[in-house]
């Protein structure tokens, strides 16, 4: 057993992980890296990227399917779905990623490890005490520890997800799954589970989605909802929302899903109507357990919330001083670039306290967050949501414009959908905005961008969009908030919009 000493060691290889391993080698700290699975974590092998490969493949079949006639390509039938090539592809894809990560620490000269990494004990004097258990056994010291642990499918015992046909996220993303399912139930309607119903629904299966809220994807805006919705129900999706999820079996042939009324008072429950979903698998999408009971945290100061590790939300550091934790194990938004976001964080502030050359301390800055969601058509959005501002008494302008509007998304068909954009009429500055329709995820970058620099809509006005693009949505919206935006008719010059004539 060898006791070598690092100055850093990250346990977990996700976006959180394998960043903050990375980050801290280019200050040339001496790095170690433990991964008792794949490097790339949930994001690379069961999470972002594979989901996006599929998403792809359901992207081209609509695209023929809506698209070919009107733009004068003729294809005899339907276009045939070959689901089994479709996961060789993102199976392709995953592969070519986690083989770029792996060369990516070797050439950063990161020292990884695979197995299971847990706490023996140590402190930030001494160095921590870290034991890998797996094929290669080691002991290994470190100054400073990150813990990047991620999160794993919660498993509810009243789902009774047997892997076979009541199926996590991670089974349906495995890369033996190649099965299409005539009907697929999907349980939890939020950005994991409306992901899976369009892919799905796009290689021909029946999709079903129960929710237990008043809506599905509760958190984007409900105009924004209401306009995906529009597109689901053509797509001849069934949403059943504010359902109770009371248990699913597997039936031998199938699944069967008992669900009653949300509204109903626990007490009630049992003697409530119920209503029963029957499909040929079902998706549990409905929530992720962070990953830190393997750790043994409890030789150690660390605390946790049910699993979430406590840190200090300037420092990211935990109760023990010099253990950080990152990204899914942590508080927050579970996403892969708020992970990779919080590893420099946790970088900076130890490689600082080692007395790194170079290094200062780093606050984490989550106030701009984008987010996504791979749908057809596909949402982002970042800051407030109108309800938001309004609940909050905030005085705001909200510029809004219509992909209907704009000459690119014409010319590709893809002209669904509308950017909306809340400013501060005084300020003129951005507080958030949303938009749904083609590309609409990397729009929500340039909002992002402008936002984390305070950059105003006026700034982003007399910013040169090239056109023809997509991206002028975003001129013509934050030209909205000031009611001058070129394409859209009846609309007023709001001459207060921070003294700016647009
Ligand atoms: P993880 O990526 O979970 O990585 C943690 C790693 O730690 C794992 O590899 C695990 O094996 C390892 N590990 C755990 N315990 C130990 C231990 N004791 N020793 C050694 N190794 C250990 N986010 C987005 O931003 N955009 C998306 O489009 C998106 N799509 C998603 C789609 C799906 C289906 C899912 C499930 C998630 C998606 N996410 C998306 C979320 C995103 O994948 C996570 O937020 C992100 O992976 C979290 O990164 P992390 O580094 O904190 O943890």
């Amino acid at each position: 057993m060898s006791s070598e000493m690092f100055d850093v060691i990250v346990i977990g290889a996700g976006p959180g992980g394998y960043h903050a391993a990375i980050r801290a080698a280019q200050y040339d700290a001496k790095v170690a890296l433990i991964e008792k699975s794949k490097v790339g974590g949930t994001c690379l092998n069961w999470g972002c990227i594979p989901t996006k490969a599929l998403y792809s493949t359901a992207k081209l079949i609509e695209d023929l399917a809506e698209k070919a006639k009107d733009f004068g390509v003729k294809i005899t039938g339907a276009p045939q779905i070959d689901f089994a090539q479709a996961v060789e592809r993102k199976n392709k894809v995953v592969t070519e990623l986690v083989k770029g990560i792996d060369e990516l620490l070797k050439t950063a000269k990161v020292t990884v490890f695979n197995g299971v990494g847990s706490f023996v004990g140590g402190n930030k004097d001494t160095g921590f005490e870290i034991k890998i258990e797996g094929k290669n056994p080691a002991n290994i010291k470190g100054k400073r520890v990150i813990i990047a642990t991620g999160s794993e499918p919660a498993l509810i015992p009243a789902f009774n997800i047997d892997h076979k046909r009541i199926l996590t996220s991670d089974d349906i993303l495995s890369p033996n799954f190649k099965t299409v399912p005539k009907r697929l139930l999907v349980i939890g309607g939020g950005v994991i589970g409306c992901e899976f119903a369009n892919i799905f629904t796009r290689m021909g299966s029946q999709v079903i989605i129960l929710e237990y809220l008043d809506t599905i994807l509760a958190t984007e805006e409900p105009i924004v909802v209401r306009e995906l919705k529009k597109k689901f129900q053509e797509m001849k999706f069934e949403i059943y929302e504010s359902q109770n999820v009371l248990k699913v079996e597997n039936t031998g042939n199938g699944v069967k899903a008992t669900t009653c009324s949300a509204k109903i008072p626990k007490e009630q429950v049992a003697t409530a109507e119920k209503s029963y979903h029957e499909a040929d698998l079902c998706l549990v999408s409905i929530g992720r357990n962070k990953v830190s009971n393997n750790l043994n945290l409890g030789c150690l100061k660390i605390q946790n919330t049910r699993g979430q590790i406590n840190t200090n939300p300037k420092t990211l550091e935990t109760d023990e001083l010099g253990v950080y934790a990152i990204g899914d194990v942590a508080a927050g938004a579970m996403l892969a670039h708020k992970a990779s976001h919080e590893a420099d964080v946790a970088v900076f502030n130890a490689l600082a306290s080692l007395g790194f050359k170079d290094v200062k301390p780093m606050e984490p800055n989550l106030t701009v967050l984008p987010a996504t969601i791979f749908t057809s058509p596909e949402i982002g959005s970042v800051g407030l949501r109108e309800k938001a501002v309004k609940d909050k008494g905030i005085k705001a302008v909200v510029g809004r414009f219509a992909y209907a509007s704009l000459g690119k998304a014409k010319c590709t068909g893809e002209d669904q959908g509308f950017m909306m954009v809340i400013s501060d009429p005084d300020t003129d500055k951005i507080l958030g905005a949303s938009c749904i329709g083609a590309e609409a995820p990397e729009l929500i970058a340039e909002i992002s961008l402008a936002m984390r620099n305070d950059l105003t809509c006026h700034d982003i006005a007399q910013t040169i969009h090239s056109h023809p693009t997509i991206s002028e949505m975003v001129l013509e919206t934050v030209e909205d908030c000031h009611g001058t935006a070129i394409h859209k008719a009846g609309r007023r010059r709001r001459p207060s919009a921070a003294g700016k004539a647009h």
